[in-house]
């Protein structure tokens, strides 16, 4: 007979059917009439599937009271309507199928609660938790809602190489690709490692982002997006800092910084709208068990219209809070998220898109403003997460990349193909990079980015 996910079981309403499932036991209990109630979970959907295993089956004793919480079983059996609360139907037990036992002195996803700090540790067991497979549906839907939206919109899918020879960021937090023996690397005369001879030819690092590449594609196919790993070797170990995460960076041909804010509003709201048509239950517990006020606060994102302000008007808010913060705001540095929390949070209470900031802190590659301090930038940032995109208008003309390039000491010959995109055809365009984790835990409330990683990456962790 074939096997039905759980979710599309709970959903049917036709008792006295036959119906197969598979799937972890939740829970198991035993009752004095003889036989027993197992809470079986495929993390097809965030509620189980009661199963009544009756006394009389041939393996009641060998293998129906040793189903421990982990065991996976196949369970085919009759579909019923439930006394109990909480669940429509159950399934009536004819047979019961155990692939796999857990040892309950052993197993450490007993029902206790634990921290995600410990589940940190069993990474490789924490999917079958009620929060880590939450979360990894709503991953999951944002992914595909990511696609739908762009390709709704005519953007092409673009893939991006993740070895890449340029610092797109120019903040130098690349990881270095080599296949040189570490403990013997080819050197050049006075000693320095020869890189000339590595696999490249040339040094080599993990992508910090795709952006460089994906405005060549969007300055022959107009819209494109990249949506793939990103690697930044910063060393703060922060709530939503990882060192492998993903990025979604649309590009768009003949757009300034108005059309890139209008689009990331939309996007954001898409992102939204389509986990709280899509997610609910999942979304009820984490406003449940995680965040209070979490759909309160998604539903105002969704209705609501984001504020746009400068970067010198953030500052100026800021300055006149009168609040005592750890890095004071000042005109020339950069926003810390203790400042983008205030803005979402207190000041303006929702989110917030942030643009023109000074050229001195942001990317070579930024439009220069006509004030000749700020450039073309612009950030969403939301409440508890602070920034989830950063992005702006791209400098179109070629004499000013070229300034800009110079004043943050970067070689022009390396980037001669970047440059050649202003040399033949230049066109205003304008494109953004948003951090999907940042949007996890936005739209779940998880407050660690450990957490709405499959296996996460940070500094001194990469076990799993
Ligand atoms: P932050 O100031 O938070 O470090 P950033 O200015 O370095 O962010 P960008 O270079 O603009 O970020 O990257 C675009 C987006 O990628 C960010 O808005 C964020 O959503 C995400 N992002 C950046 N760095 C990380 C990281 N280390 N881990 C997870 N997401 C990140
Ligand atoms: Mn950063």
């Amino acid at each position: 007979m074939q096997r039905q996910l759980i979710k599309h079981v709970l959903e049917r309403t036709d008792v006295g059917a036959k119906v197969t499932v598979a799937g972890w036991v939740r829970t198991r209990r035993d009752s004095k009439g003889g036989f027993s109630f197992i809470e079986l979970h495929d993390g097809s959907s965030f509620s189980g599937l009661q199963i009544i295993a009756d006394g009389e089956l041939p393996n009641y004793e060998t293998d129906v009271l040793s189903l421990t919480i982990g065991s996976a079983a196949r369970i085919t059996g009759t579909l019923t309507e439930s006394p109990g609360q909480g669940q429509a139907v159950e399934i009536k037990a004819e047979v019961v199928e155990v692939f796999g036992f857990a040892d309950p002195d052993d197993y450490p996803l007993q029902k206790k609660r634990v921290s995600f700090e410990h589940l940190r540790e069993i990474a490789h067991l924490r999917p079958r938790t009620n929060t880590i497979g939450a979360v990894a549906r709503v991953r999951s839907a944002l992914s595909y809602a990511t696609h739908r939206f762009f390709q709704e919109r005519d953007f092409l899918y673009v893939h991006t190489p993740l070895i890449t020879a340029s610092d797109a960021e120019g903040a130098g937090e690349m990881f270095r690709v080599t296949n040189f023996n570490p403990a013997d690397p080819p050197r050049a005369e006075g000693g320095a490692v020869d890189y000339a001879q590595d696999f490249f030819g040339r040094p080599a690092f993990l992508a910090v982002s795709g952006q460089l590449n994906a405005e060549a594609y969007a300055l022959a196919l107009d819209r494109v997006y990249t949506f793939g790993p990103t690697f930044r070797a910063e060393n703060s170990n922060t709530r939503r800092h990882l060192a492998e995460f993903w990025m979604i960076e649309p590009e768009m041909a003949f757009a300034d910084i108005n059309d890139n804010s209008d689009l990331a509003e939309d996007y954001v709201k898409y992102l939204v709208r389509y986990v709280l048509d899509n997610c609910s239950d999942d979304l009820e517990f984490f406003n449940k068990w995680v965040q209070e006020g979490l759909l309160d606060t998604l539903a105002g994102v969704v209705d609501g219209s984001f504020e746009r302000i400068t970067y010198t008007e953030a500052v100026d808010i800021l300055a006149a809070s009168g609040e005592t913060f750890e890095f004071p705001a000042e005109w020339g540095s950069d926003l810390q998220s203790e400042h983008e929390r205030y803005l979402t949070e207190v000041a303006i209470k929702k989110p917030v898109i942030v643009t023109d900031f000074p050229f001195d802190f942001k990317a070579f590659y930024m439009r220069r403003n006509d004030d000749g301090k700020t450039v073309a930038a612009m950030d969403v940032l939301v409440p508890q997460i602070g920034e989830i995109v950063g992005g702006s208008q791209r400098e179109e003309r070629l004499d000013v990349l070229a300034e800009s390039m110079d004043i943050k000491g970067m070689d022009r010959d390396h980037y001669w193909w970047y440059l050649d995109l202003r040399r033949f055809g230049s066109a205003p365009h304008a494109g953004f990079g948003l951090g999907l984790e940042r949007v996890v835990q936005f739209t779940t409330g998880m407050q660690n980015i450990r957490d709405v990683i499959p296996f996460p990456r940070t500094p001194r962790n990469v076990g799993f």
